[in-house]
């Protein structure tokens, strides 16, 4: 027969303190000091009172395992036996982890109830077992569920939680190595994105980029990219701002320059439309080969202070409007 030492079923398997118990306080099923003793009225045999209810619901007969007769309405609760069970001393269960503790075992329940040496059950829930004494060192140091601030962010939570993968991924104040090359400096996550507009080993593109510079470089190499490029730079950046010119004003379709009329303007010559047939460009004429003024965008549309912009602007050149059919000639 199975015995459960100290729960609730079978007999008491504590450690006696005066050498072996009586064996009348002996259960003949479990063959420990019985527990909640009874009587057999067959032969008069010792049985706790759990031993002889697993016995009844086995349902193999309900016989007495010393003498074979029958047990139905046969024991009675043995009252002295019972007392003299637990007054039997004992040793306190914990006796192994250090308790001194010895008594009844009527009083053995209460001791267990306030033994230092106990385990119990963590009171946060945390699943723990902890001896008692150690409890509220657990509580504070220890245990899982404790409610702590993370040490980056401060957010208040439980251990587990803060601790956890998924609060690492998401802390806003965790240090984090910054993921350029070369770069060794450890940022808060949340200052990532500023750092890397300022980290010298971030790669960036030539600050040139927008006039066709394509070199792409750590930040750290810009200023002696730059001096080693001055001249290529300029290139780029004048043959840009030649091919510029005429969008700044209005929408490329509509606006263009002519560079080759700016000498007839100064010799009063007049001025051909630049189609094929090369029509003088004078008021109020219809054209019918080159474009004519009618193409022309009048200077006051280009919506600059004509008294400073005129007709010509610095790069000495016309602007006038046409069409997208006149493009094919249009190249500068
Ligand atoms: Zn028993
Ligand atoms: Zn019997
Ligand atoms: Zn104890
Ligand atoms: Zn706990
Ligand atoms: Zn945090
Ligand atoms: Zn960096
Ligand atoms: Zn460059």
């Amino acid at each position: 027969m199975a015995t459960s030492n100290n729960g609730t079923y079978g007999g008491y398997s504590y450690n006696f303190v005066t050498c072996d118990p009586p064996d009348e306080y002996l259960c003949h099923i479990c063959t420990l000091v019985a527990r909640d003793p009874q009587q057999v009225t067959c032969c008069s045999n010792i049985y706790c009172k759990s031993c002889l209810d697993t016995l009844k619901e086995k349902g193999q007969g309900f016989i007495c395992p010393t003498c074979r007769s029958s047990l139905e309405g046969k024991y009675f609760k043995d009252g002295r036996v019972e007392r003299g069970i637990k007054s039997l001393k004992v040793y306190c269960t914990n006796t192994d982890s250090g308790c001194q503790w010895k008594g009844t075992i009527k009083d053995i329940d209460t001791h267990l109830h306030s033994c230092p040496y106990q385990l119990v059950p963590c009171t946060n829930e945390c699943g723990a077992m902890i001896r008692r004494s150690s409890l509220k060192t657990h509580l504070t140091d220890n245990c899982t569920q404790r409610i702590v601030n993370c040490q980056y962010c401060k957010q208040r939570g439980t251990y587990q939680l803060i601790t956890s993968s998924s609060h690492f991924d998401e802390c806003p104040d965790l240090p984090i190595q910054c993921s350029n090359e070369g770069c060794n400096e450890k940022i808060l996550r949340h200052s990532l994105a500023s750092h890397n507009e300022t980290c010298p080993k971030a790669i960036v593109p030539c600050e040139y980029n927008t006039v066709g510079c394509n070199k792409k470089m750590k930040r750290e190499e810009q200023e002696k990219h730059n001096e080693e490029s001055m001249k290529h730079h300029l290139d780029i950046a004048m043959k840009k701002i030649d091919a510029l010119q005429v969008t700044v004003l209005l929408p490329r379709k509509h606006v263009l320059k002519l560079n080759q009329y700016t000498q007839l303007k100064e010799e009063e010559e007049d001025w051909c439309s630049p189609g094929p047939g090369k029509e003088r460009v004078t008021r109020g004429e219809v054209s019918k080969h080159g474009w004519g003024y009618s193409k022309f965008i009048v200077h006051a549309a280009l919506r600059h202070n004509p008294s400073q912009v005129f007709q010509y602007r610095k790069d000495d050149s016309l602007y006038f409007k046409v069409t997208s059919k006149a493009k094919p000639w249009l190249a500068l």
